[in-house]
């Protein structure tokens, strides 16, 4: 692991210029000040200094949105629109995305820490895949006639389900974005989006496309602020439908009961503690990479982190040490910088979280064979680190760490792999390699997970549901499942 030298150099005109520029709320189409006429800071976090300062939307500015987006909803021009029009719209914010890739990477750098590179190549061409993906829905949301016994003619009709909340993380901050917006949008709901505290810079970005690219008014409302206030109203807030939330489990079950007010219907994607599983027979050089990349990937901060590493053990130090190795051969540094291959945590209180769990493991009696510590004095940087010697009931076994730290354990006996890869109350994501196509597909079906990658990691395609089992969530993202959640089902029946 190498701590690279900070580059001063200054930022490109556009950052400059946006992050100059008051940071508003967009509210029924115009870009407007906290009723309360807050802001809040904003942090560069592989400085630790402050880059922008944003209106801080709370619960008066949350029902401003809500009645813009109701207004919206049941009497604008987007309720008669036809959804070929819609499909259209969705199409040239997506065009916007692709002629802002840029500005909008830049952003997300800057604001979560992640590599330029990576952004660039990932979070923002992903969030256009997406934003594309979900505009084909809008013309292919149909009903069906159905039989039944009489003189009736009976048949089917999808609704949009009405006024959408959306609460957003910050690992991923466009990306989740357009993962909520898109089916929305799609379905013909109307939509109030809080952006993580941390990373609200992109989605105001992406409110000036929305408002160039002629969403009529109310339709997206942005509000960032914090969760406990602005948050909190939208999960509780009796004229919002649905809503839609990522991030902790602890915050999402805070969410559910919120939500019992008026009954909205919730989706949730959550947490994960996921396995990755290698067997003595896979590609052992393929698997040591896809095991580094399933847990460094974004700075270990995705909740599909393959961060238990199960590993046969006549394999087991050839894997760890490999894994290991590409920890110490990684750049670290910020994001901005060309080089960098792991760039800072998104905030102060996620390095003291990540590093306190990796104290709770070394006490529990972890070993590291890389990292360990955080790096540099200055900003929110950790070394990837890859700990052995690990038992099933350690704090690092079972809680999410959302850091680059993986807890890696051998196992002797195939046959008692999906127990110890199961013993978890989450169940979003694993990873199998092998080689023996029949072991793959027993312990794919075997895996309590929404999603499972074999001989590979990190995999998403906007056709493809993504979601939890258990604790990890309720319903599913992406995919035609991700419209089902936008629309309401209505069964007509009518005397012939
Ligand atoms: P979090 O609190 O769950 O934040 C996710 C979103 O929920 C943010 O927009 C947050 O606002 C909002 N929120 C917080 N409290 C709320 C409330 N009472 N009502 C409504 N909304 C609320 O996550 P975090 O605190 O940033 O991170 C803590 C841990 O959560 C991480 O270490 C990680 O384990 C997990 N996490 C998981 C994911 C994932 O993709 N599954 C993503 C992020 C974090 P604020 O921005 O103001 O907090
Ligand atoms: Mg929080």
């Amino acid at each position: 692991m190498a701590l690279l030298e900070p580059q001063v150099s200054a930022l490109p005109a556009f950052a400059q210029k946006f992050l100059s520029r008051d940071k508003q709320l967009f509210i029924d189409g115009e870009f407007v000040d906290a009723v309360s006429g807050k802001t809040f800071p904003v942090f560069n976090p592989a400085t630790g200094e402050i880059l922008a300062k944003v209106a801080e939307g709370d619960a008066a500015d949350i029902d401003l949105a809500v009645k813009a987006a109701r207004r919206a909803f049941e009497s604008g021009p987007w309720r008669s629109m036809a959804p070929a029009e819609r499909a259209r719209l969705i199409y040239k914010l997506a065009d916007k995305f692709e002629e802002r890739l840029e500005d909008l990477a830049l952003l997300e750098s800057l604001d979560n820490g992640k590599p330029l590179a990576v952004a660039r190549v990932a979070d923002v061409p992903m969030s256009i895949e997406n934003l594309r993906y979900m505009a084909g829905w809008a013309t292919k949301i149909v009903g069906s006639s159905i039989p039944i016994p009489g003189e009736f003619h009976a048949y089917t009709r999808r609704e949009p389900i009405g006024v959408a909340g959306q609460i957003i993380p910050w690992n991923f901050p466009l990306l989740m974005l357009a993962w909520k917006i898109g089916p929305a949008l799609a379905a013909g709901c109307t939509i109030v989006l809080k952006p993580a505290e941390q990373t609200p810079l992109s989605a105001l970005l992406v409110a000036e496309l929305a408002a160039e690219v002629g969403f009529p008014k109310g339709v997206i409302n942005i509000v960032p602020g914090y969760g406990e206030t602005a948050g909190a109203r939208i999960a509780a807030h009796p004229d919002v439908d649905k809503v839609a939330f990522t991030g902790s489990t602890e915050v999402g079950k805070i969410i559910v009961r919120a939500a019992t007010g008026n009954l909205k219907k919730v989706t949730l994607e959550l947490g994960g503690k996921s396995p990755n599983v290698i067997f003595a027979d896979a590609n052992i050089q393929e698997a040591i990479a896809g095991a580094a990349f399933g847990i460094f990937f974004n700075m270990g901060q995705c909740c599909t982190a393959g961060s238990r590493l199960f590993v046969e053990r006549s394999v087991f130090d050839e894997v760890t040490q490999g894994v290991a190795a590409a920890a110490k051969a990684m750049n670290v540094g910020s994001g901005l910088d060309a080089r960098t291959d792991i760039g800072p945590l998104v905030s102060d209180e996620q390095l003291d979280r990540v590093t306190g769990y990796i104290q709770s493991g070394i006490s529990e009696g972890a070993r590291a064979l890389s990292g360990g510590v955080r790096a540099g004095d200055k900003g929110y940087f950790v070394e990837p680190t890859v700990l052995v010697d690990t038992k099933p009931d350690m704090k690092i076994m079972r809680e999410e760490i959302f850091g680059p730290v993986v807890a890696a354990t051998p196992f002797d006996d195939p046959n008692e792999i999906l127990a110890a890869a199961n013993d978890t109350v989450f169940g979003l994501a694993a990873g199998v390699w092998t080689k023996d196509v029949s072991k793959a597909h027993k312990v794919a079906a075997g895996l309590r997970a929404g999603t499972v990658w074999v001989n590979c990691y990190n995999v998403f395609d906007p056709a493809l549901p993504f979601g939890g089992f258990k604790q990890s969530g309720w319903g599913r993202e992406m995919s035609s499942n991700a419209i089902d959640c936008y629309t309401e089902t209505k069964s007509v029946v009518v005397k012939l």
